[in-house]
């Protein structure tokens, strides 16, 4: 009577926010017998998932590792081990987790300086060297790389100058980027870099992909105070992760069955490529935009600096937008997110991610959103969404 069968879970196209759709062969691993978090056949898994992190993420950093959690504790992870008690961080607010950024510093006891911005617009160098003048000893700077409640996305390649320059550390949120966009932590000379596996990995949530450069284990190694968090201290968690131990010293129990998950979800990444993967965000993203054109939808981030794989529309004038989504939940079966924050009740979020970015998703969801926003009085011909997405495709 109380097993997860007896609900019938439907089979979801999984067009939100995140999570998104998972691959078959991701499911198939996480059914894998359990071993011990310290036997020899899971050490060598733990080697191969650091390996291909590193490869993900563009980065030689050693420290690299999942931390057992969803992408909000790689932003504690991060933050807690660089920010000590009355540290001034400079983070850029232009949506929710920037918003979230500032909660999370506040609580590591830091004096954050808040760079603003509009909903859906990004920051410039000039901002950022403006918000660092500002500063007396700037200890980082934190940018989210796509701004998932905003569909906004954050340039990064000329951040580290001013950054490094000030003597601070370049710290980025790629939770919804990573592994749907090009992101390069070193080319870029990002110090600390948080993500998730639930968005454009096509994992289930409950790992968090992290990772640290020299310069900033050298801060953290030169800290007064330990860090609060002994869960997220990732000088403990190194001693269980480096490979380079000839003992793997037991710190907390790794999540074994998401690390199987973790580690096929990587080798699907790897397998696809990074630029085809990135290739098919974009093409999926273009159609989709197209097809919204020819409803009367418009992106609401910022011109040229749009997310391939999360889109926020605006709701057009009279349509109840929560009724819009259940339809297409009950009716159509498809997932697509509500607006947050500022953004609530205006905009719908609209992912296309990992698995989940696809020519059939992308045409499924136009032809039954058309088909939804007819019956909600939107007036629109039918078939032109469809048809001006596959124009796209050609
Ligand atoms: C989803 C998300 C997070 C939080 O991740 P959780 O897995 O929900 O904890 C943080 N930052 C960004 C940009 C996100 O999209």
């Amino acid at each position: 009577m109380a097993s997860v069968g007896d609900l019938s879970i439907p089979q979801r196209v999984l067009l939100g926010p995140g999570p998104s759709n998972v691959h078959p062969r991701v499911l198939q691993a996480m059914s894998t017998p359990l071993v011990g978090h310290l036997d020899p056949t899971f050490v060598e898994l733990m080697d191969r998932t650091q390996e291909l992190l590193r490869f993900v993420f563009q980065t030689r950093n050693k420290m690299t590792l999942p931390i057992s959690g969803t992408g909000s504790a790689g932003m504690e992870t991060c933050l807690a081990n660089l920010i000590e008690p009355g540290d001034e961080v400079v983070i850029g607010v232009n949506g929710v987790f920037g918003t979230r950024m500032v909660e999370v510093a506040k609580r590591c006891g830091a004096s954050p300086v808040e760079m603003r911005a509009e909903w859906g617009r990004v920051f410039t160098p000039e901002q950022v060297q403006e918000a660092l003048d500002r500063c007396r000893r700037p200890k980082c700077v934190a940018l989210v790389h796509a701004e998932t409640s905003t569909g906004a996305w954050q340039p990064l390649e000329d951040m580290a100058a001013p950054i490094h320059q000030a003597g601070a550390l370049f710290v980025v949120d790629a939770v919804t980027s990573l592994g749907g966009c090009p992101l390069e932590i070193d080319n870029w000379g990002i110090d600390a870099c948080y993500s998730g596996t639930q968005k454009c990995l096509s994992c289930p949530p409950g790992l968090s992909p992290i990772t640290f450069g020299q310069a900033a284990l050298d801060v953290i190694g030169r800290r007064s105070s330990r860090v609060q968090s002994w869960y997220l201290d990732v000088s403990l968690l190194g001693n269980y992760w480096d490979e380079g131990q000839a003992k793997r010293v037991y710190h907390h129990t790794a999540p074994i069955s998401m690390t199987y998950a973790l580690c096929e979800a990587l080798s699907l990444v790897k397998e696809e490529g990074l630029a085809a993967r990135h290739a098919r965000h974009k093409r999926n993203h273009e159609a989709l935009a197209a097809g919204l054109k020819a409803l009367g939808i418009e992106l609401v981030a910022q011109e040229g600096h749009r997310l391939w794989m999360l889109n926020s529309v605006s709701v057009p004038d009279g349509i109840d937008e929560a009724a819009v989504r259940s339809a297409l939940l009950n009716e159509y079966n498809i997932e697509i997110g509500a607006g947050l924050g500022e953004f609530a009740g205006k905009v719908w979020r609209i992912g296309l991610m990992g698995e989940s970015s696809s020519q059939a998703n992308v045409l499924l969801l136009l032809e039954s959103l058309e088909a939804v926003l007819a019956q909600h009085g939107h007036p629109c011909q039918p078939g032109t969404a469809v048809q001006a997405a596959r124009a796209g495709y050609q």
